[in-house]
């Protein structure tokens, strides 16, 4: 497909590099995606495609037990964490891939530390999950609402950093995906829910109070992105004003990670000829 950009220049455009890190600006990224995907037709094509190729390399990955993958998704209410989600794995086998999502925590998991329900659903070999939110939001919504002190959140950054580095040295690639979209789409997206009867379930009014925190969630992102971009797990910022691009974007990289890990269909330990079926 001549229009659709390669895995690396989609890397490159959404990482956050951690050798770069600290100077990191998340005002400086693009909400809209047009410069990795100049139309939506072709990232539409793009999503198709890769979505294919996600399925294939997910059958490998479950035969050779080889790894695991987390896909970390974050993002402010409406930036598209479900939808980002269904697109990415419509082809995928129900049995190679599970979706946790992390609510406010029960009293079960406020009783344990708070990487306890997370490490609870890491991958085993062979799998992929998807944390629709994750420990970040022990960074972001308890930042933001002042729901720890702030010692111990200024502490978790590199407890967080540790906890992955624990995963990716034991066969678990941490791919994070920072679904950023701006103020006036998540407007759009939250009058969208109110008129549309069917989405209108997805409406929460605590949305609203998180929206008038905007600029406070804004500086959290910033700082997570900034203290938790490290080698073994960076953060990738996706473009997410554009549902089709954002989907294209999300897309290229999981493939890529995915690819990266080089997943192969095992020797089966016997030859088919050995072998006759009446
Ligand atoms: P979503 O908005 O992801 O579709 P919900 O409507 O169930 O799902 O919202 C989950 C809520 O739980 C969000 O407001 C989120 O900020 C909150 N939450 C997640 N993790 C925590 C946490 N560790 N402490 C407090 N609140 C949390």
């Amino acid at each position: 497909m001549s229009d659709q950009p390669s895995i690396e220049t989609v890397h490159a455009a959404t990482i956050v590099d951690p050798k770069e890190r600290k100077s990191f600006a998340l005002k400086d990224r693009p909400t809209r995606g047009d410069q990795i995907f100049a139309s939506k037709k072709d990232a539409k094509a793009s999503l198709e495609e890769d979505a294919l190729a996600i399925n294939e390399l997910q059958d490998a990955m479950f035969a050779c037990k080889g790894g695991a993958l987390l896909v970390v998704m974050q993002g402010i209410d409406t930036a598209g964490k479900d939808g980002t989600t269904k697109e990415c794995f419509k082809y995928t086998s129900p049995l190679g891939v599970n979706v946790f999502g992390f609510g406010k925590p029960t009293e079960e998991e406020l009783a344990h530390d708070y990487l306890w329900r997370l490490h609870l659903r890491a991958p085993k070999k062979g799998y992929i999950h998807v944390f629709n939110r994750s420990q970040y939001e022990d960074v972001l919504v308890v930042k933001v609402r002042n729901l720890a002190p702030p010692k111990m959140v200024e502490q978790r950054y590199d407890q967080i950093n540790a906890f992955e580095k624990l995963l990716a040295e034991n066969g678990t690639r941490v791919l994070k995906l920072m679904l950023h979209i701006s103020k006036e789409e998540q407007g759009e997206r939250l009058r969208e829910r109110l008129e549309v009867p069917q989405k209108r379930w997805k409406f929460n009014p605590s949305d609203l109070e998180d929206r008038k925190l905007w600029d406070e969630y804004q500086h959290a992102y910033e700082t997570a992105l900034q203290r938790c971009s490290a080698p073994w797990a960076p953060w990738h910022v996706v473009p997410a004003d554009s549902r089709s691009r954002r989907d294209a974007t999300a897309a290229r990289l999981i493939r890529g990670a995915l690819e990266a890990m080089k997943p192969e269909y095992p020797d089966p330990g016997y030859r088919p000829e050995q072998y006759q079926i009446d």
